[in-house]
């Protein structure tokens, strides 16, 4: 448990949230300040500041658990489709450093915009890319 941490103190029950699931590892919550009300989080309870620093078997768990959690929030809401994202390190948009899913409802005329995408200069650089990637794979 990390005191300096918001989701730490959530999970320790010291703030309150809006409690959606909870195991003995993991727990879900709705996001204070939804994109759409709905949104929950979904959160190892012990500190792990990111997806990276997760170890496999709560990785598992977390995935079992997004999977039940994220049917649950769309059928709850009616949604017509469901964002899963999680943001890694502060340049991906992370604020609390502590790994967390964010389960997004979505729906056909919520007018939410997906970020701009980019193009490769050619099929060269993108194929250097992936060369990259592979050979960095662990
Ligand atoms: P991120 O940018 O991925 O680190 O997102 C952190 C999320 O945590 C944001 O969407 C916040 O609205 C949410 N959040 C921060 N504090 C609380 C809280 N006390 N209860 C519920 N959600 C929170
Ligand atoms: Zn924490």
């Amino acid at each position: 448990m990390n005191s300096d941490c918001i989701f730490c103190r959530i999970a320790a029950g010291e703030i309150p949230c809006a409690k959606i699931y909870e195991s003995e590892e993991i727990l879900a919550f709705l996001d204070i300040a939804p994109v759409n009300k709905g949104h929950a989080l979904l959160i190892p309870k012990r500190h792990h500041e990111n997806f990276f620093d997760l170890p496999d078997e709560i990785a598992g768990v977390l995935l079992a658990d997004l999977k039940r959690v994220g049917a649950a929030v769309m059928a709850a809401t009616k949604a017509d489709g469901l964002n899963l994202g999680m943001n890694n390190y502060e340049a991906a948009g992370q604020l609390v450093m502590h790994a967390h899913f964010h389960l997004i409802p979505r729906f056909l005329d919520d007018g939410l915009n997906h970020w701009g995408q980019k193009s490769y200069e050619s099929q060269d650089e993108m194929n250097a890319f992936a060369e990259k990637i592979r050979s960095s794979l662990a």
